[in-house]
């Protein structure tokens, strides 16, 4: 065999063992029996122990040196040597007993962060934390970094991003945002229903959204989780799920969200299935799907002019006395709060602003995880106006800390950022774009996104890809356009 088809062949192994394991987590999360937690946790281990071993296989890393020589190689196998040597360089630089330890360590600190945020206890999770800051800067030492520890685990996440480009993307953004949190907050009125929402007809209406965005039910599902999220386990197979609160409109904007993302992955072309160019580029360049159709499009006077009166038959006594102006003004309210996953868009970056500066203070080992409530709550304070009450609703709400995953908040952010860029673009190519909107039909809009950006998977490093979109790098601008544009219409 030659040396490009014994790669492909080691990239389709390694693939369906991902899509494996996928298929594990989603059952976990979905429909797996309580009393199974500890059998399935096995077999994770088991997994993760054999992919680990493929993964860094000395004969993979030969087939990627002599792949270095080979003549002719078209785009698209360049690009899959390429992603397949930054999986390989990255699973052999960190020890085996490494791996093995910070796994042992995650898994721990999961359970104990659950229970201290219960209780709504920092102590109880500090030593662990503290473990995982030190862990975690030992893994910057084995990626290997330029400037900044903090660079090495940034680029995890998204391929080439470093503190450097992070702290100057929120350099642009802070102030301005900043002036808009004051300039809106509280102009419009939240939204009251009279009644709570039956999760039937919750799931109804979040398929017939997916439906009317174009998500391809004989290439995916919709089910029910704790925690939407969604997943790819196989070339035809993208999944969804969605949760269902008696309360509020989470359900809509978590269907448009994870709908998001599974329609850039159902986008790409079958040329690159079963291998690792089968797969969304990277978390930002992903966010920004998710994000363009759950705000962009899906937070839109046009999108409501034409879904509200659906939405009103689908549930009339919880919309009894709801207008569509302030359903406008509801679901686009600007106001200061201290969850980051409740957020409005005007707030949300800077929420992220502030796990940023945290992580990089803890990191360069400036901030001990001692102080880390108080810097918190101090930060919460000047940069949202409110006061953290508790460490539950501070320091603990988010999961990310524990799994040992620092340096991935930026690319939500870079995922608002490039939403707004990649739709300015759009909006070039159909200056009717409200009126496409409208009709509820998203042909024309999924034919350019998939033209676009969908169908090249993983085939150009992410920031390539916005710049073949978008012509430019990433630019703040924007997105801080496209909200003045939107919010100053809502709250004036
Ligand atoms: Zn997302």
């Amino acid at each position: 065999m030659d040396t490009m088809a014994a790669l492909k062949a080691r990239s389709a192994q390694l693939v369906d063992l991902h899509h494996i394991m996928a298929l594990m987590q989603w059952d976990q999360e979905v429909g797996m029996p309580r009393r199974a937690a500890a059998g399935r946790a096995g077999q994770f281990a088991t997994l993760s122990g054999l992919l680990h071993r493929q993964e860094t296989d000395p004969k993979l890393g030969e087939l990627l040196a002599r792949a270095g020589e080979q003549p002719e190689l078209s785009g698209v196998e360049q690009a899959l040597v390429r992603v397949l040597r930054r999986s390989y360089n990255r699973n052999t630089k960190l020890p085996e007993a490494f791996v093995t330890e910070f796994a042992q360590l995650t898994s721990e600190a999961q359970a104990c962060w659950v229970e201290a945020r219960q209780r709504s206890d920092f102590a109880l999770f500090r030593p662990l934390l503290e473990k995982l800051v030190v862990m975690s800067r030992r893994q910057a030492d084995y990626f290997g970094y330029a400037d900044h520890p903090y660079d090495a685990l940034l680029d995890i996440y998204e391929e080439g991003l470093t503190t450097a480009a992070t702290e100057q993307m929120f350099a642009r953004l802070k102030e301005p945002l900043i002036a808009r949190v004051h300039k809106w907050q509280g102009r419009t009125p939240g939204l009251r229903f009279a009644e709570p929402f039956a999760g039937a007809d919750q799931e109804r209406f979040a398929a017939r959204l997916l439906a009317a965005m174009g998500f391809d039910f004989d290439r995916g599902s919709l089910a029910r989780s704790i925690h939407p999220f969604s997943t790819t386990l196989g070339h035809h197979d993208r999944r969804v799920t969605n949760r269902y609160s008696p309360h509020g409109l989470d359900f809509v904007f978590g269907a448009l969200h994870e709908g998001g993302h599974a329609l850039y992955e159902q986008g790409i072309s079958d040329e690159l299935a079963h291998s690792h160019l089968d797969d969304g580029v990277s978390l930002g360049i992903h966010e920004s799907q998710s994000r363009l159709w759950e705000n962009i499009i899906g937070r839109s006077r046009p999108f409501w002019e034409r879904f509200f009166p659906e939405l009103q038959t689908f549930f009339p006594a919880q919309f009894a006395g709801v207008d569509f102006e302030s359903f406008i003004q509801g679901i686009n309210r600007v106001e200061p709060g201290l969850i980051r996953v409740d957020s409005d868009e005007v707030c949300y970056n800077l929420h992220v602003l502030i796990r940023f500066e945290l992580e990089k203070a803890l990191l360069e080992g400036a901030l001990a995880v001692a102080d880390l409530p108080v810097a918190w709550n101090e930060k919460y304070d000047e940069y949202l106006g409110v006061k953290v009450g508790s460490d539950e609703v501070g320091v603990l709400q988010d999961i990310h800390w524990s799994h040992g995953s620092f340096g991935y908040f930026p690319t939500y952010t870079i995922g608002n950022l490039a939403a707004a860029q990649i739709w300015a673009q759009y909006k070039k190519v159909d200056s009717d774009y409200e009126q496409t909107i409208g009709t509820g039909d998203f042909f024309k809009i999924r034919q350019w996104l998939t033209e676009q950006l969908y169908r090249h998977g993983s085939v150009y490093p992410p920031t390539e890809l916005l710049e073949k979109v978008t012509g430019q790098p990433l630019d703040s601008k924007y997105f801080l356009e496209y909200l003045d544009d939107k919010i100053s219409g809502i709250a004036g």
